[in-house]
């Protein structure tokens, strides 16, 4: 009787298909979690570890096939030799998995491999290690195991017991995510290996047979290659999606080159193949399509983590820059008032008379100290403004008794400077024009009016500064302005003026020690109030013109 491999191929049965397809399609899973990163040791020799479990499960279906066939005697010979190379295959990947950072030296594959080449010689021999024989009239026989078997075993055995010896060691040894890495490796590897065991290596021994072998091996073998594959993927966080999506196109792929071999004629062989062609191409571009927007999406998930780190690290800091800043102000300010104080008191003679040209410098003690004060306590106020410390006690304020004050105050400032100076109130122009009471805090309006008063002063070399306080037609707001005849300003200066440390282009000629907070906090302050403050000029060298709007209290 003459039997060909085609004949062996019709009898393979319908679990023999599920081996053979779900270990191929195990042994591309593998691939592609070792294409991911084809430098990592452990998915390499996982990647050779269901391989040889692939051929172990086809040999074990053509040895299934075979029965009753002449190449029963070869096929027992090929699947146990197969067989045997599983456990050093599994303890290497298993090695490999355990130890990451250990290399995988030559002599390692020695002593491995070593003995099992020599104990494979033993299959030139049949009935030496395992052999097949007929009953007597019947086409089925039984496995016999020969003399060597119990080293096959024992060598096997031994291999998948010091896995399992390295992977509890590497269990106990190991904290963190690595731990139940280990941990859930290890159940995972405990139950399959079991099954697979059971169902591959002991049940034969007993049955003679091998006719549970698809129990072990749909059971413990291919679970084991699938769930290790899913572990491995957590926790090297590999991208599960650009997985999947490799998986589905390879076992499109798989399946079209199985339609290959169906092809019924020529053409139909064409016209498949032309579509698996083109499958493979347009495919290689979708996956390259996908693992490119996956890798942008985790850049920019990564630059957000990275954005909201530093963010809240710069809170922290602009925080710290605050305080430090209001309490070295503090230390500063306090001297300094001193000095302005004493100063103050000698040009008033309070000590006695003093000569000129004492007087004249303790005059530059005193400005310069007026000038530091207002610049430290513009300090202070922006890192209030920013740390939102800024305190506001609002009440009935009376901003015509406060101008009038605060002009007679700043008619000394403006007659050392040599210029004219006037103040106007004009409550006529409305029915109760004369009341000017405003909802705010009389400290804080008193400090913008001075420092819009003290600029135009600043900036405004000859002529004249003026005040007017007046009503809006209506009579609902109340307008402060001051309006000077010095050296104006840029549209482009007027529209930065009252934004922090913005000074226009060569001011500080005029005026050196300005630091350009002042409208910054006067324009802070005039939010609070929910007024407006706005300036306007003819250009440089026209004058400039300031507005505060406050609601007026009815
Ligand atoms: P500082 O006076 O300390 O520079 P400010 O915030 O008070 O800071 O003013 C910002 C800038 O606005 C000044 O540097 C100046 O360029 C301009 N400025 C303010 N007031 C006047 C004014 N009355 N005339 C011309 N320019 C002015």
């Amino acid at each position: 009787m003459s039997v060909s491999i085609f004949d062996i191929i019709n009898n393979v049965s319908s679990a023999g298909w599920v081996i053979v397809t779900g270990s191929s399609l195990a042994v591309v899973f593998w691939a592609i979690i070792f294409w991911q990163d084809i430098k990592n040791r452990s998915s390499k020799f996982f990647l050779l570890f269901s391989f040889v479990v692939f051929m172990w499960g086809s040999a074990s279906v053509f040895f299934n096939a075979s029965i009753g066939t002449p190449f029963i005697y070869k096929a027992v010979t090929i699947l146990y030799f197969i067989a045997g190379f599983v456990a050093p295959t599994l303890f290497l990947a298993i090695d490999a998995f355990s130890n990451r950072e250990s290399r995988s030296p030559f002599k390692k594959f020695a002593i491995i491999f070593g003995p099992y080449f020599l104990l494979s010689l033993g299959f030139l021999k049949p009935g030496l290690i395992v052999g097949y024989e007929h009953f007597a009239g019947a086409t089925d026989g039984r496995i016999v195991f020969g003399k060597f078997f119990s080293i096959y075993i024992f060598y096997s055995v031994i291999l998948v017991a010091l896995g399992v010896r390295n992977l509890v060691k590497k269990y106990q040894e190991s904290a963190g995510i690595f731990r139940h890495e280990m941990r859930d490796f290890l159940i995972t590897f405990i139950v399959a290996a079991s099954v697979a065991l059971a169902g591959t290596l002991f049940s034969p021994i007993f049955t003679k047979n091998q006719d549970f072998f698809w129990i072990g091996y749909i059971g413990g073998a291919l679970p084991f290659l699938v769930i290790s594959g899913l572990i491995f993927i957590k926790y090297s966080f590999l991208n599960i999606k650009v997985i999947a999506t490799e998986l589905f196109i390879s076992t499109i792929v798989f399946v079209l080159i199985a339609e290959l071999f169906l092809a019924g004629s020529p053409a139909d062989l064409v016209i498949k193949t032309s579509i698996t062609i083109i499958i493979i191409f347009s495919s290689s571009f979708l996956i390259g399509s996908v693992r490119r927007e996956i890798q942008s999406k985790e850049r920019i998930t990564e630059l957000l983590v990275d954005l909201d780190r530093i963010s809240r690290r710069l809170k922290v800091l602009d925080k710290k820059k605050s305080e430090f800043l209001s309490i070295a102000s503090h230390h500063l300010r306090d001297p300094l008032t001193v000095i302005k104080g004493y100063s103050s008191m000698l040009l008033e003679g309070s000590f006695g008379e003093i000569s000129q040209s004492v007087k004249e410098s303790i005059e530059k003690i005193y400005t310069s100290s007026g000038h530091l004060i207002t610049m430290i306590s513009d300090f202070m106020d922006i890192s209030r403004i920013e740390s939102g410390n800024m305190k506001y006690v609002f009440a009935d304020v009376d901003v015509k008794k406060l101008v009038v004050d605060l002009a007679d105050e700043m008619k000394q400032n403006a007659d050392r400077s040599h210029l004219a100076f006037s103040v106007n109130v004009d409550d006529t122009t409305t029915v109760g024009g004369e009341l000017f009471v405003t909802v705010g805090d009389a400290g804080k309006l008193r400090q913008v009016f001075s420092n819009l008063i003290d600029n135009s002063i600043k900036y405004t070399p000859k002529g004249n500064v003026s005040v007017l306080l007046k009503k809006s037609h209506d009579g609902k707001k109340i307008i402060f302005n001051v309006f000077d005849t010095g050296i104006g300003m840029s549209e482009n200066t007027l529209g930065k003026i009252f934004k922090k440390f913005s000074r226009a282009d060569g001011v500080s000629k005029v005026y050196t020690e300005g630091t350009g907070l002042g409208l910054y906090v006067a324009a802070e302050i005039i939010k609070k109030h929910e007024g407006r403050i706005w300036a306007e000029s003819e250009g440089e060298g026209h004058g400039s013109s300031f507005f505060v709007e406050l609601d007026a209290k009815r």
